[in-house]
């Protein structure tokens, strides 16, 4: 019975081609992770990223390689991130990578490691290279009230504008959501 209920659970939560969280257990943990962030203050980072013209390799090698492909991406954004980070699959070839304690210095660094890593994979019987885009939206913790809807929506629009600026790149979200100013910033605006 209780191995019934671990395997339920682990079907609910995990992507079962790359063996990530899944969409529902990422949105899961996000939330917990921005009311903890809301409460202690540290930022928290949403990274959104897309594998670059991923339909041709698909077209040219065939849907079972582009499943290695997947299954390799998976593997190499949950080894780039920290333990306590969490890596899902958020459909097709989208991946959504939460880093907890993380500002845009430290999301930067991550996320363009994990572009590095992407584009280093050689999985069997692919000789392409693949490449990924992300878009990355930070919660500045304290003073900030936002729902991981919005910040999902914020790292989709950049990475929107990652992709339009060529591809293999990570852009920040510039949204109106600032980080928590000082009075000098405020008397600014
Ligand atoms: P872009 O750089 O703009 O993201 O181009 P793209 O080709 O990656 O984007 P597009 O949305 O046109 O195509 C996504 C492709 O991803 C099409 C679809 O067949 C493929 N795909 C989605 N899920 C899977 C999957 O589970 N396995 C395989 N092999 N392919 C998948
Ligand atoms: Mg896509
Ligand atoms: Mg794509």
């Amino acid at each position: 019975m209780a191995d019934d209920d671990k395997r339920l659970r682990v079907q609910a939560t995990t992507d079962p081609l790359t063996g990530l969280a899944n969409r529902a257990a990422f949105l899961e943990r996000a939330r917990l992770e921005i009311q903890r962030a809301e409460r202690s203050g540290r930022p928290l980072a949403v990274v959104l990223l897309d594998l670059d013209r991923f339909k041709s390799v698909n077209d040219r090698f065939g849907h079972p390689a582009g499943d290695r492909v997947l299954v390799g991406a998976a593997t190499a954004i949950s080894r780039t991130v920290r333990g306590i980070d969490l890596a899902a699959r958020w459909g097709g070839e989208e991946f959504a990578v939460l880093l907890v304690e993380a500002d845009e210095s430290t999301a930067g660094v991550v996320v363009e490691r994990i572009r590095e890593a992407v584009a280093a994979l050689a999985p069997p019987r692919v000789p392409v290279s693949v490449t990924a885009s992300a878009g990355i939206a930070v919660h500045h913790g304290l003073f900030e009230r936002s729902q991981v809807e919005g910040l999902l929506r914020r790292a989709d629009a950049a990475l929107y504008a990652a992709k339009r600026k060529g591809r293999n790149r990570a852009e920040f979200e510039t949204s109106l959501v600032a980080p928590p100013s000082t009075p000098a910033d405020v008397r600014l605006r």
